[in-house]
């Protein structure tokens, strides 16, 4: 594959798994060069209108409809879609809410909380809703590799995409999923 054209972003997530494929740091200077970095945070990407990818990449798990439809957008753009992290694979900390009526979540963190007075639930067409359930991306959009952990090692996502630069669907040995 010649310098495969790769896209990036984070949904449901803190960042840290894009800071995981940074911290890299001198094997980037091998890597980037035989890369595309097309749309993606690194590079400031703010609008979701992705150009087609030969790989894209999905940091977090998906909670609101304005998530659901970047995902599916970069699905129908990319070749392979990979999950980056605990949350784009399994969901992750965000699933911390999912036992909870979103109705209710909302009324507690905006009205009812201790430390809230005159409180309203911001209601803004402007705003994404969010979906009953916090969900990993393979159960609303296909996901072709998985690379997990909180966050993956630098080292998991260097050997994923050298896997895909030299035309493997990428499988981590144990020992790059195995957390002591
Ligand atoms: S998997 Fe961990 S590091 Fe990655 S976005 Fe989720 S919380 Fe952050």
């Amino acid at each position: 594959m010649e310098r495969p054209r790769i896209a990036t972003v984070w949904l449901e997530g803190c960042a840290g798994c894009h800071m995981s494929f940074l911290d890299n740091d001198e094997a980037l200077l091998e890597i980037l060069p035989q890369i595309e970095l097309i749309d993606s945070p690194i590079t400031d990407f703010k609008h979701f209108d992705f150009r087609d990818a030969d790989v894209g990449i999905i940091e977090g798990a998906i909670g609101n409809d304005e998530q659901l439809e970047i995902a599916r957008r970069l699905r129908q753009r990319c070749n392979i879609l990979v999950a980056w992290g605990d949350c784009a694979v399994f969901g992750g900390i965000n699933t911390l809410r999912n036992n909870i009526a979103t109705r209710d979540l909302l009324s507690y963190c905006y009205v009812d909380s201790p430390s809230t007075v005159n409180g309203a639930v911001p209601d803004s067409t402007e705003l994404p809703k969010l979906l009953e359930k916090v969900l990993p991306v393979n159960q609303l959009v296909k996901v072709d590799v998985y690379v997990p952990g909180c966050p993956p090692s630098a080292e998991a996502i260097a050997y994923s995409l050298t896997e895909i630069l030299k035309g493997r669907i990428p499988v981590l040995p144990g020992s790059m999923i195995h957390f002591d």
